[in-house]
């Protein structure tokens, strides 16, 4: 509770910065930390090089890289369970290709990421209620890549069979829905696992270097009646695995490459101004600029809360990257 107030002080999106360990091959090669977290308990930062000038950044919270999964989700937990208490909300994880956003949000078998973890603590709070409430929980596993939505639960087991094209319409009542796309109930928490799995497998095959240049969305519906009242609640709780932010630079880029690099930047830029626009409660929020903010409309803004995980690399030589991730960051707040 006393959390949720924090929340609506300080208007309802939130920025955690997370930096991944320096891999063994920038360990064996010498690499140069760049990062300093020295007042990262304080939610500070600071960029330490010899090729920029010194600059703290100040995010909600800062994970360096000593952090683990479970430390990352303790301070998820109350944006991902409010979606049990009726709110939408939206995590995503933003930076360049290789600092982690699949590592957070995804994880590996071993380490298990704010996903799972999300559906295994929604399952727990579910059977503590079960008294109280009755809930339905189902998933959809989506991809938006060159402006395009795939279904990944629709193509099953056939990673190479592509599977068709979605649409957002919207409803006379104002409602967004993708017709046509596939829902998993999972009444359990050893279902879901199997149904993010397949989803993954599933991620587009045939583009270079598609699994960067996408981003993979996992939507999960809610349901819920209250027993006593009857009164029924419906949200939704949108978990991004943003595209790679990474600057595609102009002279490689032609044709389809080309097509595809603005593409990136259109949801990357579009998710930007949106979340700047609503942070800075500006009339107009613009949307309607990429499917990606299309497809969140009903989820972000209102009473709805966000939690935007930007990933950062230690290396100096990503330095100017994430520098851009930082300054996106910042922005947004
Ligand atoms: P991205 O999705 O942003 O491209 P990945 O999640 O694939 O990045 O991470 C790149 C590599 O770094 C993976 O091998 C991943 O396991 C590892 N990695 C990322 N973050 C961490 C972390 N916090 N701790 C340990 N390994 C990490
Ligand atoms: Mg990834």
């Amino acid at each position: 509770e006393l959390y949720n107030k924090v929340l609506e002080l300080k208007g309802n999106i939130r920025v955690f910065c997370r930096c991944r360990p320096l891999n063994t091959e920038e360990i064996a090669s010498g690499a140069r930390v760049a990062v300093d977290f020295e007042s990262a308990k304080d939610g500070e930062l600071a960029i330490r090089s010899n090729t920029h000038p010194r600059k703290t950044f100040k995010f909600d919270a800062v994970f360096s890289p000593q952090a683990d999964q479970a430390d990352v989700f303790e301070d998820t937990v109350p944006f991902a369970t409010s979606v049990l208490d009726g709110y939408n909300v939206c995590i995503f994880a933003y930076g360049q290709t290789g600092t982690g956003k699949t590592f957070t949000m995804e994880g590996t078998h071993e380490f298990r990421g704010v996903n799972y973890r999300t559906l295994a603590e929604l399952f727990q709070i579910i059977s503590e209620r079960q008294k109280l409430f009755r809930y339905e929980i189902r998933v959809s596993v989506l991809e938006v890549y060159n402006e395009q939505i795939r279904d990944l639960l629709a193509s099953g087991t056939q990673p190479n069979v592509a599977s068709k094209r979605l649409e957002i319409k919207q409803s006379s009542e104002g409602v967004l829905h993708v017709p046509g796309l596939v829902e998993a109930h999972v009444s359990n928490i050893s279902e879901v696992w199997e149904v993010l799995q397949t989803g993954s497998n599933a991620r587009a095959v045939g583009a270079t270097n598609a699994n960067e240049h996408s981003s993979r969305i996992h939507c999960v519906m809610v349901k819920g009646e209250n027993l006593l009242n009857g009164e029924c609640i419906r949200s939704k709780l949108w978990l991004v695995d943003l595209a790679g932010s990474e600057r595609i630079a102009k002279t490689e880029a032609q044709g389809e490459r080309l097509k595809e690099a603005q593409n990136i930047n259109r949801s990357l830029s579009a998710l930007g101004d949106v979340i700047s626009a609503l942070a800075n409660k500006s009339s107009h929020v613009p949307f309607r600029n990429s499917k990606l903010t299309h497809l969140l409309q009903d989820s972000l803004g209102g009473d709805s809360k966000a939690l935007m995980f930007v990933q950062i690399s230690p290396n100096e030589n990503d330095l100017s990257e994430t520098i851009c991730s930082l300054n996106f960051a910042s922005r947004v707040k």
